[in-house]
């Protein structure tokens, strides 16, 4: 049985004081003994030191939005693997799609990534999704099928038994339009489909969160359904409520 996860994206949001609020009250929302759902926080970075104090020994787990592919060196602004560590990170979000898009995150180099968190003992968060145009074209699923492979090729289907994969379509993020419940499902299905064809443990056992605009109305409709295993939470998980009805949804 797949446990939910509700993580949250806060992007580049919020100081310090906002997020050290942020913080507060979602410890206390969620201090609840007999949650079944696991929760998380993806931070920026100047953030983790005080979120590891205020979230260590909490029901919240906590984590980063990106990582550099490479152990240490000459890479200005990068932050690698191990610093993540020092920080008590559970996880990191890898392939996000602002990152493929803005910041020209090849396959390639999200598997990089992927794996690089993962001999670090990080659970990466492997953001898939196809744009609007994509969907128009009838390539969702061929596109979903290279952003899977890439990281399948280089870590092996094996690895995705420490990793947590999101389905997160491009046109569905911050624009307040997300994909119907049956929607997310379909695609749901078709990512523990392929992965199934190489491992079928793997797949049945493997989390597959939906991002792309959920929020506390429309958060139960979309986990209730058979591969939706909760949701990665960008806009929403920066209001204390919002956040809280929507892990309040997955349990
Ligand atoms: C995201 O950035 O991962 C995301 C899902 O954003 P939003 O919930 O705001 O659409």
């Amino acid at each position: 049985m797949r446990k939910k996860l509700v993580a949250g994206n806060w992007k580049m949001h919020g100081n310090l004081k906002e997020n050290e609020a942020l913080l507060g009250a979602l410890i206390a929302g969620l201090s609840e003994p007999e949650n079944k759902a696991s929760y998380a926080v993806c931070v920026p970075y100047p953030y983790l030191t005080l979120t590891q104090s205020k979230l260590r020994g909490s029901a919240i787990k906590w984590g980063a939005q990106n990582v550099s592919q490479y152990e240490k060196g000459a890479y200005t602004g990068e932050v690698s693997v191990s610093m993540l560590n020092d920080f008590g990170c559970e996880f990191v979000i890898v392939g996000h799609s602002e990152r493929r898009m803005l910041y020209g995150e090849s396959n390639k180099m999200v598997a990089e990534k992927y794996l690089a968190a993962q001999h670090a003992g990080l659970i990466p968060i492997l953001c898939v999704g196809e744009t609007l145009e994509q969907r128009d074209s009838g390539t969702t699923k061929q596109i979903i099928d290279e952003q899977l492979k890439a990281v399948i090729s280089l870590a092996g289907v094996d690895s995705l038994a420490d990793a947590v994969i999101a389905y997160e379509p491009v046109w569905a993020i911050g624009t307040g339009k997300t994909a119907t419940p049956q929607q997310a499902q379909d695609i749901h299905h078709f990512i523990r489909l392929t992965i199934a064809q190489q491992n079928a443990e793997i797949a049945s056992d493997l989390t597959i969160l939906y991002g792309g605009s959920v929020k506390a109305n429309n958060a139960a409709e979309l986990f209730v359904m058979p591969d939706i295993d909760g949701g990665l939470i960008g806009g929403a998980s920066l209001v204390a409520e919002d956040f809280i009805a929507i892990c309040q949804a997955a349990n």
